[in-house]
């Protein structure tokens, strides 16, 4: 995404979690050097796609302290991504060791406060080495990390996708499960060589009701209204887009979560109504977006230093930095590992 190419995700953390699921149960994980990890080639993880991932960030606050951003969440999370990919549930133990026992011991990782985060990446794959298709009874959670500069998203260029779809009813969308990242690389190169940073997407029967944008939930405001889809089977359940939600709450932002057209968002431009539109997730908070092509038709968005989705990004990142109050308890503050690495 924008400008975190070079920088996002490719410098990996000395230290990882890993922990194995076999003979019925999650057994007991380590944390380790980061390293290579052997698989068969017959691993299922490589045929039939049971791969479920989460993404999390650890910052620090002014006194240098650390804390995980609403982790319990995303514990939550990858369960219901797991189970969708009948794949055997993690312990909160296992979890707990993985996110919170790890960050104490890469503390010293945690880019200092204002310059970045320490992005926590947890995955499961079937270890399994089988070839026939079925849920595999061999699974392994790993936890790595990339300490990553402060992110800059510079406002994007988007597309509403009106071919492609990302997710359908009774699918797999609302899981973090790899495939739907693999099946969006093709729209999203696509859009790419049109001139587009970004994909809206839209509802995999009309083409017409706006679900997410690239890989992030998204919003609009409008007449000072915050407006965003509500989490469906095709609509992932993004933890910064519920956080947004509470905090334009506790700013008295006016918020709606309903359905809304690519007809209505047409009628509101050329209404000449001002509209902020913005992706919404981890790795960057909001994305604020310039112009949406719709069918072929730039049509440009309030980006500017007052668009009011800069006070709910400001907010969001106070909370996450200690310089707003967390009036949700959504920090968990982690101090010296329990666990001692070999
Ligand atoms: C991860 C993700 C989001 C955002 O979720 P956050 O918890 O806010 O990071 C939204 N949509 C999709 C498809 C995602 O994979």
């Amino acid at each position: 995404m924008a400008n975190q190419k070079t920088s996002f995700g490719s410098t990996p953390a000395p230290l990882m979690y890993l922990a194995k699921f076999e003979n019925g149960k999650w057994q007991k994980g380590a944390i380790q050097t980061f390293s290579d990890i052997t698989l068969s080639p017959f691993a299922m993880c490589f045929h039939y796609g049971q791969t479920v991932f989460e993404g999390l960030k650890a910052f620090k606050n002014p006194e240098q302290e650390v804390s995980v951003f609403r982790h319990a969440d995303n514990f939550d999370r990858i369960n219901v991504s797991l189970e969708r990919m009948a794949m055997p549930p993690i312990p909160r133990s296992n979890w707990d060791e993985g996110i919170l026992e790890l960050v104490a011991d890469l503390r010293n990782v945690v880019p200092s406060f204002g310059y970045g985060t320490l992005y926590l990446r947890p995955f499961v794959i079937a270890s399994q080495a089988k070839l026939g298709v079925e849920a595999a009874d061999e699974y392994l959670f790993l936890v790595v990390a990339s300490p990553s500069g402060s992110y800059y998203s510079n406002p994007l260029k988007v597309k509403v996708e009106r071919h492609y779809t990302r997710a359908a009813p009774g699918g797999v969308g609302y899981a973090k499960c790899g495939g739907n990242y693999g099946g969006s690389l093709l729209p999203f190169r696509k859009a790419k060589e049109e001139g587009f940073d970004q994909i809206l997407w839209t509802d995999s029967r009309d083409h017409e009701w706006f679900e997410e944008s690239g890989t992030m939930n998204f919003g609009f405001i409008i007449d000072g209204q915050f407006i965003t889809p509500k989490p469906s089977d095709t609509i992932l359940d993004g933890i910064t887009r519920k956080s947004l939600i509470q905090i334009a709450k506790d700013l008295t932002m006016p918020i709606i979560e309903r359905p809304f057209s690519v007809a209505e968002l047409r009628q509101a431009f050329e209404a000449g109504k001002q509209v902020e539109a913005f992706g919404i997730g981890t790795a960057a908070g909001i994305a604020p977006f310039k112009e949406i092509s719709i069918d072929g038709d730039l049509f440009a968005c309030h980006h500017e230093e007052s668009a009011l989705m800069y006070q709910l990004k400001k907010n969001l990142l106070g909370v996450q930095t200690g310089t707003v109050e967390d009036r949700h308890g959504w920090n968990t503050m982690v101090t010296q590992s329990k666990l001692s690495i070999a």
